[in-house]
């Protein structure tokens, strides 16, 4: 999965608001934080739901203190954030930009992909079988890549 490098950066403005918005959905188990990840026990005791709409949960640490966090044994999750193109950016949060760029890159890569897809396709209506066992190999290998980020919607991009 592609990763960004932000965490090299110092755009965090230490407003805290990444931590008094975490979602989450307790149900499926799932976590919107630095991407979409699986929810687990650890992560969900750290958290006092703040509102529910439609299955989403809206959740504020209880290690935020005066917008900064107090836990000594943060997880790997915290530590990297915002590690993903898909990680979920409050609003004004100084990696919006960023994050926002990386997320394009992966959307162009993907639209890439898909342009070769159609082009390899047609490719195989006029090839030889040994070429068109070729093609197809390329055309599943790119399919791989994007449903990986099926999550995402990358079916739309
Ligand atoms: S929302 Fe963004 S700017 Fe604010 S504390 Fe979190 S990472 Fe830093
Ligand atoms: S442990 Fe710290 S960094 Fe992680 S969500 Fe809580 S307050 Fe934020």
């Amino acid at each position: 999965m592609y990763i960004i490098e932000s965490m090299e950066k110092d755009y965090c403005l230490k407003c805290g608001n990444c931590c008094r918005n975490i979602k989450i959905d307790l149900k499926r188990k799932i976590l919107f934080f630095d991407g979409i990840q699986h929810l687990d026990e650890n992560f969900l005791s750290m958290l006092e739901i703040i509102k529910t709409e439609d299955d989403i949960s809206f959740c504020k640490c209880k290690f935020l203190e005066n917008n900064s966090c107090s836990n000594l044994n943060k997880p790997e999750i915290c530590k990297n954030y915002p590690s993903s193109p898909f990680a979920y950016i409050p609003r004004n949060c100084g990696f919006e930009g960023d994050v926002f760029m990386s997320l394009e890159h992966v959307k162009q890569k993907i639209r890439k992909l898909k342009e070769e897809i159609i082009h390899y396709e047609a490719l195989i209506n006029t090839s030889g079988k040994s070429e068109q066992n070729q093609y197809q190999k390329i055309i599943n290998s790119h399919k791989k890549f994007i449903e990986k980020y099926k999550p995402y919607g990358s079916e739309n991009w």
